[in-house]
Formats: C-alpha cells, structure tokens, sequence
C-alpha cells in the first residue's frame, strides 16, 4: 500500500504540532521554549530515520525496510517496493542475456557482437576456438587487433559486407575461416565465423575428380579419333596396319569401358543408403568363383596361385560391394606381379573376425605410394598401370565398399619383396559356425 504525503497533510501536520506547542506554551507561559523544544524534536526524529535509512542501504544485507514511525515508513516501503520492481527486473534481463548466450553457444558457428567502433561487446566459446579471442579478457578490444591480418582491416573499411572474406586461421594454417559481417540495431555488428576446411577440400577433390576423369577418358578418345582418322572411307590402311590399330582401338575401347564402369560403381556405392546387414553372403562361393576368373586371367602370367578359404566361413553385407572388394585386390596381385610368380589368397576366422588377405611376392610398393593408393586415379607407375588396363581407381572402391562393412584396408608393402593388402570384417557381421554347418548340410 503506498499513501503519497501531499503538501497539504506536511502543512496541517506543521500547524497542528505548532499550535499543539503553543497551547503547551500558553498554559505554562513557555511558548518560545515549546515551540523550540517541538522544532528539536521533530529535527531529532528525521535524523534518527535518516540514520536507519543509511543504515539499511549502505550496512545492512537484510532486504526488508527497517521499521520505521509515521510518514517515513511510507518512505521505507516505498524504496523496498523500488527495489523489489528493480530486481525483478533485473533478473527477467539476466534470464534473457543468458537465454540469448545459450543460443548463440548453441550455433555451430563462431559469433562474436561488435558495437559500432569494432570493439568486441561478446563472443561464445566457439569464437574462442577458431579465432583465438579469449573472453573476457578481449571484452572492449577492437578486433581487427586481435585478428591481424590487412584483409581483415580492409574489410571493415570498405565495409561491404554483402560478400564473406575467407581467410587463413590465424592459428593454424591448414584451417580456412570464412568471415560474415551482419549489421543489426544502431550501427551493431555481427560476426559469424565459419570453419570452411572441410567444403574447401571437397571442392578441390570434386575440381580434381572433374579434371582426372576428362583426362582418362579423352587419352582413349584421343587414339580412337586419330585412328579413325587415318582410315576415311577412300582409304583404308594396308592390313599390317590396319591389324595394329584394330587392337589399339580395341584395348582403349576396353578401358573406356572398365573406367565408365568403375566410375558407375563408385558413384553407385557412394549414392547407396546405409548398409543393412541382413544380407547372408556366401563368400567361400563366391571365392571359389573368383579362383577359377584368377586362373584364366593367370593364364599369360603363369604365377603360382594359393587359395586356402575356410569353408564355413560366411558373413552378413551387400555381396555385390563384397565382390567387388575380393576381386578388385585379386586381380591386382595378378596385374602387378611379374611373370611367375607366387599369390596366396587366404579367408579364415581370426579373433572373432574374419579376415581376407592377399599376398604376393612382386615389386612392392614404397611407402610413400603406400599412404596414397586408395585415393581415386592414383597410381604408382602411370605407365606400367595404364599398359595393364588399370584405371586407378579399383582401391578408392575396396576402402569405401570396406568402410561401409566397418573394416578398413591394411596395405603391407616392401620394395623388390611384394605386398600384402587385407581387411578383416568386424565379428558382428560373421556368422556363427554352426549356422553355416547347417545351412551347408541341408543346401547337400
Ligand atoms: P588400377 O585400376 O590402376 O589397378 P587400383 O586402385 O586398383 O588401380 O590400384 C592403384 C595402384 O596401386 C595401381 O596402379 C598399382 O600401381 C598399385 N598396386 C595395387 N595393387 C598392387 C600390388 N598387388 N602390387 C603392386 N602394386 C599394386
């Protein structure tokens, strides 16, 4: 309850103390000793609420108004009110600068608030991370001095922000940061920052992938036109050369074929929803398949070929991407072997796991092409690789077709000594053995 003292009651107040005193005064025949006596009074008592009020505000730590007498605990209830409406307020205002923080912490980008000479009003943890600012030690620091680069200062210069700066981390050189300026309220600037490495990357890969498979393609297209050329209708080449450029064409029309056809299944494995591992897949028969393909593409190479497959071992997975791995690295230990040599081909449970390996006694390969076979178009030897109908990209299908199965591709290699590429299938896609017991009894 709040009562205002209006003038009108001070003054009635006043002249009903006054003529209190002064009748006082007339009985005892004291008037001006009352009178001073009430004025000492009066001026006492405000001090003695003075006093508690100083007390209350600045000393104690209660938050209730002291207890005051008449008109000053109106005054005292007044302030409390005051302060109760204040810190209400206040609070409501916490509650919504933090609400706003745990949504801008929130964000995956780094944010950082300037006001309107540059100067850092917040920045959340992710700022922190990228840009290197540390809060709250940067508060009320310019930015373009803890971000030091005249790009930077340049852009808040010319001020044209409708386009993003992208720019090297300051902290480490690999990271590229994109910069975003947005301008809000009175002359208030937002700064997103924004970790582009990995779309960077992408985009170099996707230029690269463009650039490779023009180039593949066009070497074959390139033969086959000049060829064509040579050959118009009103002359045909005499037959010794005729023969020569029947097999170019032929074996380039191959590779144009084997490339368009692994592209397919690149693409294919990569558009493919997740795997669902309900799929049986019989890989002893399968690798017995794959022996007798091994046996007539050895046909010229006339290595020693070993296969030691456990018979009972099966495993859930696409059979098709399964296929495509076994056979991708069995037909290399092939390709890349010298004449006669030996490959041995093993499948057999191991620690749960099931493992698949081949292992041949070629060239090698040394660990600086170790690290980069399975990217798409690398190969070590351009040449010898080309010569033998490879397209560079048989490896980049195995480590995705196994990343798909949970497994990753294990490359051993020693120069002059041979190489042993494997994998090993997670033991939750193994089949037990006495499922596979069954099953093959009762297929008998
Ligand atoms: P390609 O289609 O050219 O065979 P891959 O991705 O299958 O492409 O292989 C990449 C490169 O790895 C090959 O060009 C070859 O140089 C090398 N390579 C693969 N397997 C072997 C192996 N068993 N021995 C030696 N080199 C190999």
């Amino acid at each position: 309850m709040r009562l205002l003292l209006s003038k009108r009651t001070i003054a009635l107040r006043l002249i009903g103390l006054a003529a209190l005193a002064l009748f006082f005064g007339w009985l005892f025949n004291l008037a001006t000793e009352f009178l001073l006596l009430l004025c000492v009074g009066i001026i006492g008592w405000h001090y003695k609420h003075l006093f508690l009020l100083d007390k209350w505000l600045w000393r104690d730590r209660k938050l209730s108004p002291p207890a005051g007498d008449g008109s000053w605990q109106q005054v005292f209830d007044g302030i409390y009110y005051r302060q109760r409406k204040s810190r209400k307020k206040n609070k409501e205002l916490r509650a919504l600068v933090r609400r706003f923080r745990d949504g801008a912490e929130a964000l995956p980008d780094a944010i950082v608030v300037l006001s309107n000479d540059w100067t850092i009003v917040w920045c959340n943890k992710l700022a922190q991370q990228l840009a290197g600012l540390r809060w709250p030690m940067d508060e009320r620091q310019r930015i373009d001095n803890l971000i030091r680069n005249p790009e930077f200062q340049q852009f808040l210069q010319l001020q044209q922000f409708d386009t993003a700066l992208e720019l090297v981390s300051p902290l480490t050189e690999d990271v590229t940061l994109e910069y975003r300026m947005l301008q809000y309220g009175e002359k208030q600037h937002l700064l997103i920052i924004r970790d582009i490495t990995q779309l960077k990357q992408l985009e170099q890969i996707r230029k690269d992938f463009v650039a490779n498979v023009s180039h593949e393609l066009r070497t074959p297209l390139t033969v086959l036109q000049g060829y064509l050329e040579m050959m118009d209708a009103s002359s045909m080449p005499p037959e010794p050369v005729w023969q020569k450029a029947h097999g170019v064409m032929l074996d380039q029309t191959k590779r144009m074929d084997a490339l368009v056809q692994q592209l397919l299944t690149l693409s294919r494995i990569e558009a493919a929803a997740k795997v669902h591992f309900d799929e049986v897949v019989d890989v002893p028969a399968m690798l017995a398949l794959l022996e007798q393909e091994a046996h007539s593409l050895n046909r010229d190479k006339q290595h020693q070929l070993v296969f030691r497959i456990d018979p009972d071992l099966k495993v859930t997975g696409i059979t098709e991407e399964l296929r495509s791995a076994f056979s991708n690295l069995i037909t290399n230990a092939i390709k890349y072997t010298p004449d006669g040599g030996s490959i041995e081909v093993v499948w057999q449970r191991e620690h749960q796991k099931a493992l698949f390996r081949v292992t041949d006694n070629g060239e090698g390969i040394a660990a600086h092409h170790v690290k980069r076979l399975t990217e798409r178009f690398y190969r070590v030897d351009e040449a010898r690789t080309r010569a033998t109908g490879g397209t560079g990209l048989g490896l980049a299908i195995v480590k995705h077709v196994l990343s798909r199965h949970h497994s990753r591709l294990m490359i051993f290699s020693e120069p002059k000594h041979g190489s042993s590429f494997s994998f090993a299938l997670p033991p939750e896609l193994v089949l037990p053995v006495a499922t596979t017991k069954s099953n093959r009894k009762s297929s008998a």
